[in-house]
């Protein structure tokens, strides 16, 4: 593995780390800022804190994709006006975890919130240990798929399977060939939430699920917007750490031993969530 290739797979780690970190080390001080990138036509994405949130501009209002941490709510909405008059009218949920769930109690009063019934549960369960309090479920669910027609237009969410969690929807904007994966893909090495229902065995084939559907742009849930040669790669990593760990075990390698290797090799931070919510349950699952 090249130096380069290291620093950033690490980084990646980092970024993913960081993500949950900033809600605690924001306490009281003011949230990062943000920033509004054009994806296509009438979609935008919201970078920075967080999860991406994916902006769909109708002329009946905007579908937003995720609402990141609580605190990043007047930010958000500060961007969205900045493309828009347009109030927002729905927002479909990715999956439970704060930094794309966080700001659900702010939409509530003036928005329909969509998530799978596993990612409300999850919410409602208190799935998530160190998610803030606070964290409002969904007042809508489905268990296999959901539209949104709005403005002539239509927003899909789609639950292929287990994955990062048990809950992960993917939403599909046909008319612009675009999917925002949630963190079914989410920058460069993935965090298997078990205590969430998440499993490595099944994300690569909830991958290979959502492959087929027709689109060339992808908005992950952590990270740059990408493609879907991105996507693909991706799953082929995901696929390579199943078949290292599973490999390691296989030769009777303690969790002590597959951790370091998945630190050395698919830069897992030595202190992140991964250490704590993938390894153990990968033991297990593999075994
Ligand atoms: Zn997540």
């Amino acid at each position: 593995m090249s130096r380069t290739l290291v620093a950033r797979v690490s980084a990646g780690g980092l970024l993913l780390l960081g993500c949950w970190l900033a809600y605690t080390q924001n306490q009281g001080g003011q949230p990062p800022p943000l920033t509004l990138n054009k994806v296509k036509d009438d979609l935008y994405n919201i970078e920075g804190d967080g999860g991406n949130v994916a902006v769909y501009v109708t002329g009946e209002g905007v579908i937003l994709v995720d609402d990141k941490f609580e605190q990043d709510h007047e930010n958000i909405m500060a961007e969205v006006k900045s493309v828009t008059d347009q109030p927002v009218k729905y927002v479909l949920s990715t999956h439970h975890h704060a930094d794309h769930s966080g700001g659900n109690a702010r939409f509530l009063p003036t928005a329909e919130i969509i998530s799978t019934a596993n990612a409300r549960a999850n919410i409602v369960e208190h799935k998530q240990s160190n998610a803030p309090p606070g964290v409002a479920p969904a007042r809508v669910v489905f268990t296999e798929e959901c539209s949104v027609f709005l403005g002539g237009k239509e927003a899909r969410a789609r639950h292929y399977g287990r994955g990062h969690t048990n809950g992960d929807a993917i939403i599909y904007f046909p008319a612009l060939r675009t999917i925002h994966t949630g963190d079914l893909m989410a920058g460069t090495t993935p965090l298997i939430d078990y205590p969430g229902g998440g499993s490595v065995v099944e994300w690569i084939k909830t991958l290979d699920a959502a492959m087929k559907v027709d689109f060339d742009t992808v908005i992950p849930g952590h990270g740059p917007v990408t493609n879907k040669a991105g996507l693909r790669a991706y799953r082929n990593n995901v696929e390579k750490l199943r078949d290292r760990a599973a490999g390691l075990i296989r030769e009777g390698k303690s969790q002590e031993d597959v951790g370091k290797v998945m630190i050395a090799e698919f830069g897992w931070s030595p202190t992140g969530l991964q250490m704590q919510w993938s390894l153990p349950g990968m033991m297990a699952e593999l075994r």
